[in-house]
């Protein structure tokens, strides 16, 4: 699967803010650009722009290389995404949120949460405890709350998750078997090519053969001296 720019667009944007959306629309689907264009494309001030870049940058999303101005003496500094780690980045999220959803689905499952009928708090069973089951907002009696609602929702998403993992593992089986299949062609076509290389090389010389002999015999004698 490779990623649509909306796609990309939408990950950068959940990192920078809203704020961000100018400056990667100007990155997506280019390559080396210089920061000076970008703030003027975009519109905004250079050091804006670069404490966005530099944001990307520390989340490896985003490459640069440099060259000197020769008349002004400084650097300046051109920018590329990385598609690559881009994907792999929302990958680790993803199952970062994945992990936590578990958990939350597991402690659900497993506690009892107490609600204020006013919605000020929800709590555990240890917490509601502590407040003699009122809460410490407004002082009313706290509800048992009832967390099928929640639980669904929670495994909800979770099963969204997983699906989309289970996709991206296919994915990757598929691409592993032709990256194998591809090897097994180029290894039949070398194995083709030396076939063809070795019947036009002359036979094993005798030579080596006469020599091995001779050092064998050589060494008998050393052997019957000794
Ligand atoms: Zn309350």
């Amino acid at each position: 699967m490779r990623f649509t720019p909306q796609k990309i667009e939408e990950i950068l944007v959940t990192l920078l803010g809203p704020e961000g959306t100018p400056l990667v629309r100007e990155l997506i689907g280019k390559a080396n650009v210089s920061e000076f264009d970008l703030a003027v494309k975009t519109k905004k001030d250079i050091k804006i722009i670069r404490k966005q870049l530099y944001i990307l940058h520390n989340y490896n999303l985003v490459g640069f290389t440099r060259k000197k101005d020769k008349q002004k003496g400084w650097y300046i500094y051109y920018w590329t995404l990385l598609p690559e780690n881009i994907k792999f980045n929302d990958y680790k999220m993803k199952r970062n949120l994945l992990e936590k959803l578990k958990m939350q689905l597991e402690e659900e499952k497993k506690e009892l949460f107490f609600v204020c009928p006013t919605t000020c708090v929800r709590l555990n069973f240890d917490q509601a405890m502590d407040f003699e089951f009122r809460c410490p907002e407004c002082g009313e009696l706290l509800n048992q709350d009832q967390p099928e609602e929640r639980v669904k929702q929670l495994q909800k998403k979770i099963d969204g998750l997983e699906a989309e993992f289970m996709d991206l593992k296919q994915e990757h089986k598929k691409k592993k078997k032709q990256g194998k299949e591809r090897k097994k062609v180029v290894k039949a076509k070398k194995k083709a090519v030396q076939k063809k290389r070795s019947s036009k090389q002359k036979p094993v010389k005798p030579k080596t053969k006469k020599r091995e002999n001779i050092v064998k015999k050589i060494r008998k004698i050393v052997k019957k001296k000794r």
